[in-house]
């Protein structure tokens, strides 16, 4: 059975579809291409499955234009999983030489060092060894360890001004394996899922600070027959779990807009969380039009800015107007780095959840009788 078997029906069901979810696809809209939509992709991949298409340039481009963002699936009947089925279809560019260079590359050095860095992790992690006690394993992931250091902090101030002190686990020196997955090479993913799964045998909980990871340990690891024991849960769900700990801080007087990020909304179902605690940080959050399960993309998942890099930009360029207005003078805010990133790329300001909430958190309180100057209140 090839990874393209189990998606058999899904991809007849987009070739005979007349076309519902077609304005759905952000890859489509902003590549301003039919064949890129859910439906191109799909009909593609159905007629490969069906050996009336040979793999070609041609359909790898198509299968590789997906981030996996599932907005399609929202407005789709069937609730198609249009990107799972997409990724296995990469599959076939694998045994066919024709996948893009970019995800070769990500496969290249995955298999050198068990992540998509090229870098050995475990000395990294113990740079953030903690002296104190912690409630909460922290599992940051490898792209904020390699990358965004400043994140880490500010997730570990954050959660100790909330009352729920975490710490970088050991165990986070592992890759979840998302880009082996995104790449379609699922024989290694499943290995490596499986893998993961021995190591983690004896953590009972992990606060995972990546969307992307906990979508994928949560959601696509059970859909290769691997359960975790361990329970995770994200670093946003924790702190919205323990605001009523959280300082008794008035809002920071800011406007941002919020970008519901893929993995962390139509993957795990966390819209709530991540508002609760912009409410708390800032006085006025915008958002766009569509938002929640039919919210927007960044472009950043499905290895889309390694395949297809100037399509990602232009896909976070059309949501940060969408969030935000077209000025560029209200910061994106996402729970997750890779969205922040690719909001940047597309020249917007942008702010990372964790960020924005310590910068609240570390206000100084307001001493009791102290004239607040600014309000002219005493
Ligand atoms: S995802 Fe659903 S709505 Fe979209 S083309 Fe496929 S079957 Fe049709
Ligand atoms: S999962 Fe997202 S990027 Fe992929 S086809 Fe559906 S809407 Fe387009």
């Amino acid at each position: 059975m090839t990874a393209m078997d189990r998606h058999d029906q899904a991809y007849t069901y987009c070739a005979f579809c007349p076309k519902v979810c077609r304005f759905s696809c952000p890859v489509s809209e902003a590549s301003h291409s039919e064949s890129l939509s859910a439906w191109g992709k799909m009909t593609a991949a159905h007629l490969v499955h069906e050996g009336k298409r040979p793999i070609d340039a041609g359909t790898s481009k198509a299968v590789h234009a997906c981030t996996g963002c599932m907005r399609c699936s929202s407005f789709c009947k069937h609730e198609n999983t249009v990107g799972d089925a997409l990724f296995a279809a990469r599959e076939e560019t694998i045994k066919a030489g024709l996948q893009p260079k970019g995800s070769a590359s990500t496969l290249a050095t995955f298999s050198q060092s068990q992540n998509p860095f090229g870098r050995e992790l475990s000395s990294l992690v113990d740079t953030w060894k903690s002296d104190t006690p912690v409630r909460y394993p922290l599992f940051p992931g490898c792209s904020s360890l390699v990358k965004r250091p400043e994140l880490i902090e500010d997730t570990l101030a954050v959660s100790r001004a909330f009352g729920a002190p975490m710490g970088v686990a050991k165990v986070s020196s592992r890759c979840c394996g998302y880009p082996l997955y995104a790449a379609g090479s699922h024989d290694a993913f499943k290995e490596h899922a499986q893998a993961n799964a021995a190591v983690l045998e004896h953590v009972p909980e992990l606060s995972v600070l990546d969307p992307g990871c906990a979508f994928t340990f949560n959601v696509v690891y059970p859909q290769f027959g691997v359960q975790l024991k361990t329970r995770i849960r994200t670093v946003v769900e924790v702190l919205a779990d323990n605001l009523a700990h959280a300082p008794h801080h008035p809002p920071l007087e800011e406007t941002v807009g919020y970008h519901d990020a893929c993995h962390l909304g139509r993957g795990l179902g966390q819209y709530d969380q991540p508002r609760a605690l912009l409410a708390k940080a800032v006085t006025k959050v915008t958002e766009a039009a569509s938002i929640r399960r039919e919210g927007g993309c960044a472009g950043g998942g499905g290895l889309l800015p390694r395949t297809m890099p100037d399509v990602a930009v232009e896909v976070a360029r059309r949501q940060a107007i969408e969030v935000a207005g077209a000025q560029g003078d209200v910061a994106v805010v996402t729970a997750c780095a890779t969205s922040k990133r690719m909001f940047e790329r597309a020249g917007r300001k942008s702010y990372d959840l964790m960020a924005l909430l310590r910068r609240w958190a570390d206000q100084r309180p307001q001493p009791l009788g102290e004239p607040d100057q600014k309000r002219g209140e005493t």
